[in-house]
């Protein structure tokens, strides 16, 4: 299933010399819940270890697990999540009014899942195409009336596009370029099918977020790159893009959307926006390594803090088990070598997930209801993106005194 692929020493951007940013140790691939009978077998760590370029700033991890892995099998259906649709309704509304798209106007997604966003643009009558290399999600989105290439997109794909005729008026890449091993060969394939007053627009979380707001957690096998601004637009401008715009979106903890066109593009001025934020990515430091080191430092007292309070925990006999089985809990109970030890359980809403252990740290999955039976002292909220809406929720532990544990950005109980 995964390959052990040349280390890349040099930077996957542009070739440059890598250096230490976060060191998260050895860790399962976050996806890869085990069964029962899997637990007394082997189980595969790679390293999680993102390093950072001193050329063009791109944090990137060593390639463990091949796209192939990743995307032939696709576990996230988009659609699932009401959030999801309701974010990709409001942007193809956007994109029809602020680029007047025609109903002649052709719209490329890449990575376009199942259709979820796509679905609304043939909703109204446009043009479509799907790019996604996973077969079981691209049925999906042809069931939904969106036609989809199960292809990996790069400059072969772009090539065959253009002899074909089938260049775009809007590219629309989202949540894609963090799993894309060759980036130059991606981006260079989106300048080829784009027209010449094309939009391509670019969703990705933002790193500046990231290290703002502690989120090592987010950092994942399978993400393979790590963004800010100051580094997409050099990528871009590399391919011939120029960046006209920014806006910071809600997305994974915090993310940008980025709009391009052709470097030569007279009908697009650049915003404000544009300056604006790389302004403040500046000013965080991102263009020099020390502010890349210091996050390494704040990520280890995080995990000696989240230890502190379970170590405690434990020892006055408090029950605490876990809320979620979401990759970044995986993330960060193997980072901080958190087992049954000091998890009992943990629960989710996915009915796929019961019965399964966490991958590493091997924490059984529990339906939610064993919560009211347990009746632990604290709930610790793995998908902290979601606390509010869960701590609602989950009101009614605190009818026996139960707390809710926050781990990121930094340990908080809420009472
Ligand atoms: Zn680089």
């Amino acid at each position: 299933m995964t390959s052990t692929l040349k280390p890349c020493a040099r930077c996957r951007f542009c070739g440059g010399r890598l250096h230490p940013f976060v060191d998260l140790g050895m860790s399962p691939l976050c996806e890869s819940f085990l069964a029962a009978e899997q637990l007394n077998t082997m189980e595969p760590f790679y390293p999680l270890n993102v390093r950072v370029c001193g050329d063009c700033f791109l944090a990137q991890v060593e390639e463990y697990v091949t796209p192939e892995h990743i995307f032939r099998e696709y576990a996230y259906f988009s659609s699932y999540a009401q959030s999801w649709l309701d974010h990709a309704r409001r942007y193809v509304a956007m994109a029809i009014e602020r680029f007047r798209l025609e109903p002649s106007s052709r719209i490329v997604e890449l990575a376009s899942n199942d259709g979820y966003l796509l679905q609304y643009f043939v909703e109204r009558g446009h043009e479509v195409l799907g790019i996604d290399p996973a077969e079981n999600v691209a049925k999906a989105a042809e069931a939904r009336g969106v036609p989809t290439l199960t292809r990996f997109f790069g400059r072969e794909l772009a090539g065959e596009m253009v002899r074909d005729g089938r260049t775009a008026d809007l590219v629309i890449g989202n949540n894609v370029l963090a799993q894309v091993p060759d980036i130059n060969d991606f981006v260079a394939g989106i300048t080829m099918i784009l027209k010449p007053h094309g939009v391509v627009t670019i969703e990705f979380p933002h790193l500046l977020r990231l290290m703002a707001e502690n989120q090592f957690d987010t950092i994942y096998h399978e993400h393979f790159s790590y963004f800010s601004l100051l580094t997409a637009e050099r990528i871009l401008g590399a391919h011939g893009l120029r960046l006209f715009d920014v806006e910071e979106i809600w997305t994974h903890g915090g993310s940008l959307r980025i709009f391009a066109c052709h470097a030569d593009d007279s009908r697009q001025d650049t915003r404000p926006s544009v300056a604006a934020l790389v302004a403040r990515e500046r000013a965080a430091g991102l263009d020099c390594l020390g502010a890349y080191a210091a996050f390494a430092e704040r990520v280890k007292e995080t995990k000696r803090k989240l230890l502190d309070f379970l170590i405690t925990a434990k020892r006055a006999g408090k029950a605490v088990v876990g809320y979620g089985a979401p990759g970044k809990g995986n993330t960060l109970l193997n980072y901080c070598g958190v087992r049954t030890d000091f998890l009992d359980y943990t629960v989710d809403r996915n009915p796929y997930k019961h019965g399964k252990f966490l991958p590493g740290t091997h924490i059984p999955v529990l339906p939610t209801e064993r919560i009211a039976e347990t009746r632990p002292d604290y709930l610790l909220i793995l998908p902290w993106n979601f606390k509010d809406e869960i701590m609602e929720q989950m009101a009614f532990i605190r009818r026996w005194g139960g707390k809710f544990v926050v781990p990121i950005p930094e340990v908080t109980i809420h009472p």
